[in-house]
């Protein structure tokens, strides 16, 4: 199995480049804040518990995110490996994540880091709020929230598997093809 770890803050393009990943590797791609938007759009009890925590740029608790990704993982036993998009977004769900692969006798391979800077994701997720729909894509408060969330719970995720030798660091900034490029060179090398 081959599984990756997308990582990086709000807007830096985690989806547009899981798109490209899955059409050139053939994993499955599994992002956290896709399934939320999905339950909350059919009004589940999963939808229900994180919709308070989303609108106001706060991470859904460990409980609740652990928890549906091991569904989600579990219903593709076939799989060749995931990219994992949004997830794990904290030390608790990194080692979730660890143990559950173990369980399969798999581990993360590596984690890709698409690194952008405050003031362009501020930008991006603006321009995107203007068409994506999303409430939290529309308030410069929420979206300085989000960054402050990933700084202070998320950057540690990195260094967790960058003790392990298995974080790279890539310039998000730049025409989508040249991003998919380094990626190409990061997954090709390990
Ligand atoms: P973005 O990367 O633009 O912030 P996402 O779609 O990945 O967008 O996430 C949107 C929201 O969904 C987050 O702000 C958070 O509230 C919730 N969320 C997504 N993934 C997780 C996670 N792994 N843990 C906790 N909350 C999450």
């Amino acid at each position: 199995m081959t599984n990756l770890i997308l990582f990086g803050p709000p807007g830096s393009g985690k989806g547009t480049q899981a798109a490209k990943m899955i059409e050139k590797y053939g994993l499955v791609h599994i992002s956290t804040g896709d399934l939320f938007r999905y339950e909350m759009g059919n009004d589940t009890p999963l939808g229900q518990q994180a919709k308070a925590y989303m609108a106001k740029g706060e991470l859904v608790p460990d409980s609740v995110t652990i928890g549906m990704l091991k569904n989600k993982v579990e219903s593709h036993p076939d799989s060749k490996g995931f990219i994992f998009d949004g997830f794990p977004r904290t030390i608790n769900q990194a080692q979730a994540l660890d143990a559950l692969l173990a369980e399969k006798n798999a581990s993360i391979n590596a984690l890709i880091a698409l690194q952008v800077d405050d003031e362009e994701i501020v930008q991006r997720i603006k321009k995107r709020g203007a068409t994506s729909g999303r409430p939290d894509d529309n308030d410069e408060t929420i979206i300085r929230n989000r960054i402050q969330v990933y700084k202070n719970e998320t950057t540690p995720v990195f260094d967790y598997y960058d003790r392990q030798g298995k974080s790279h660091s890539i310039n998000g900034i730049g025409g989508i093809d040249e991003i998919f490029g380094l990626i190409t060179q990061v997954i090709d090398s390990i």
